[in-house]
């Protein structure tokens, strides 16, 4: 019995010893076949990595350090931190562009066809950009100073920026800089930070693929800066001609030359670009569009651009001039055309489910579709005062995103000569407020105003649309006017409106922006503006239609306006 069991014992030990040692082999091989084939994968990946490199025709001294770094990445461990941080600066430097160029379009010609094709109207602008590029081509290098184009949000300065982009032949990329606060966003950060990243720059020229692209500088007037330091004195040596060859970028670690690049900047507002910077650019500025001058730009482009997106036939949408108009007037209220266009892209969407819904040919959208389409119209036709009122006076203010209507309210009550200001009001406008005070005060008789009602009552100025004007003063005389109107108790005009500061004395004083804000006073509604004599000279850039349908006062001082105004 015992012999038995011994025996079974014996061959039952003999199986586990050999399948042990089977398993003990086959382990040790899988290792070892593990760490040749990393060790040959690495191998390979590396080889790959060096004739990359070298395909590249990097300049020598940036092919030597990728050589370096190649090599100490060949030495460490695959699964060191390390050892991913190199790889992905490696890759960095393969990718970035070191030689490669587009060819430039020279014929000036075909580049003012092209950016006529994209754009509708902009003479004014699409001559200078036109010239700009014209010594360009002649002197065959980038000219000394930066385009800038400033203007509201949606006139067409990213898109003529692509243009000028095509028209050259060049790629196009673009980088925001708003809110950019800390320069290494520009300039990268050491490579020593976890997660390092290269600047804004190089990775735009990352993206760029060649050394000579059009770059964007979206924003430049956003621009902040903090105790990390000032990204616009890296913006500065980024885009001066006589530094940007040896550009540096902490992660890059050594000199990149943005000399070939074509560096355009765009911002909404000119007073927000620091000073330095502005010096160093051509300033283009482009203002707010008409409504006609929409009209048109719909009619020749955006409608047939949402077409052409949605991949819908030409045939199978159209829209009538009457329901165009009514998008622009009584659906978006902006500067430029950029709801507009998205609301041509929402009724080409509709229209297409509309035609695969309920198997249609085609859709025609007529003037009393748009309500079924978009729902109410979102602003009523005119944005002017509905009736004349004691009290309420119609100004004109110039603010980053165009022109627009600034009422003023005056009331007063019985008090003990108080002066409250409300409303979003600068510091700017509270100065208007003090001086269009002391205006009416030194002139209270002639005006028709008994001098007790200053101490008796308490004067309330209130301004309730939140838009803070931006070209300093210019509220003055409305602020005056609707003083004198509620302690005169006559109503205003309200189809006039009026822009202008004023001195103690009750001389009108020019102001800015005179175009966007005439601009402004025709979309909504007003008949009359009445303006600084001085402006006599900018009536010229005042577009024909808005000049065709709103009569412009000049005036020397306040009383004229008061005496047209009041009733
Ligand atoms: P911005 O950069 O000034 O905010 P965009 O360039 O993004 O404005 O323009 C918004 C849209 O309006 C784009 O689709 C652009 O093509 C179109 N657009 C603006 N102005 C014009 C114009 N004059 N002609 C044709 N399309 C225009």
């Amino acid at each position: 019995m015992t012999q038995i069991e011994n025996e079974i014992n014996m061959t039952v030990k003999a199986n586990i010893d050999e399948n042990q040692k089977e398993y003990y082999l086959r382990e040790k091989m899988k290792a070892i076949q593990e760490e040749l084939g990393d060790k040959v994968k690495k191998e390979s990946d590396i080889e790959e990595l060096k004739e990359k490199i070298v395909a590249k025709k990097m300049p020598k001294h940036i092919e030597e350090k990728a050589m370096y770094e190649l090599q100490r990445y060949g030495s460490l461990p695959a699964s060191s931190g390390e050892s991913g941080v190199i790889r992905t600066y490696l890759d960095f430097l393969v990718d970035l562009p070191w030689h490669e160029v587009s060819i430039d379009e020279t014929d000036i010609n075909k580049a003012e066809k092209a950016l006529d094709s994209t754009h509708f109207g902009l003479e004014k602008v699409k001559e200078r950009i036109i010239e700009y590029l014209a010594v360009k081509i002649l002197t065959e290098k980038n000219p000394q100073t930066i385009l800038c184009l400033v203007g509201p949000p949606g006139v067409g300065k990213t898109s003529l920026a692509q243009s000028i982009a095509k028209a050259l032949n060049r790629n196009f990329v673009k980088q925001s800089l708003g809110g950019v606060k800390d320069e290494s966003e520009i300039r990268g950060h050491r490579r020593t930070y976890l997660g390092a990243l290269p600047g804004r720059i190089l990775q735009g020229m990352k993206k760029a693929k060649v050394v000579n692209p059009v770059f964007l500088l979206d924003e430049i007037d956003k621009l902040g800066s903090d105790y990390k330091g000032d990204p616009s004195a890296a913006l500065l040596e980024v885009l001066d001609p006589e530094q940007n060859a040896n550009f540096s970028d902490h992660y890059l670690e050594e000199q990149y030359d943005l000399s070939q690049v074509l560096f355009i900047a765009t911002a909404n507002y000119l007073g927000n670009i620091p000073a330095p910077l502005r010096d160093r650019m051509e300033i283009i500025e482009l203002s707010s569009y008409t409504e006609i001058e929409k009209f048109n730009i719909a009619q020749e482009h955006l409608i047939i651009k949402q077409i052409e997106a949605h991949g819908l036939d030409e045939k199978k949408f159209s829209i009538s001039d009457e329901a165009v108009m009514e998008l622009i007037r009584s659906y978006t209220r902006e500067a430029g055309v950029r709801q507009l266009d998205r609301l041509f892209g929402s009724l080409v969407r509709k229209s297409i489910k509309i035609i695969l819904g309920d198997k249609k040919e085609k859709v025609s959208i007529e003037l009393d579709d748009v309500k079924d389409y978009l729902g109410k119209p979102k602003f009523s036709n005119t944005k002017a005062e509905t009736s004349d009122q004691v009290g309420v006076v119609t100004g004109l203010a110039y603010t980053q995103y165009g022109g627009d209507t600034l009422p003023v309210e005056v009331t007063y009550y019985k008090g003990s000569g108080k002066f409250t200001l409300t409303g979003k009001l600068g510091d700017v406008m509270k100065e208007s407020a003090q001086a269009a005070l002391s205006y009416v005060k030194s002139n209270a008789e002639k005006l028709g105003i008994d001098m007790d009602v200053f101490k008796e009552s308490d004067i309330h100025i209130h301004v309730p649309e939140g838009a803070v004007p931006k070209d300093g003063p210019s509220a003055g005389v409305t602020i005056t006017t609707a003083i004198v109107s509620a302690l005169t108790n006559k109503k205003v005009d309200h189809f006039i409106g009026m822009t202008g500061e004023i001195t103690l004395r009750g001389r009108v004083l020019p102001i800015g922006g005179l175009k966007e804000k005439s601009i402004a006073a025709h979309r909504s509604g007003l008949k009359t503006i009445m303006i600084p004599w001085d402006n006599k000279k900018d009536l010229e850039d005042i577009p024909q239609d808005v000049k065709d349908s709103l009569e412009i006062i000049p005036v020397e001082s306040i009383e004229e306006i008061i005496l047209k105004v009041l009733k």
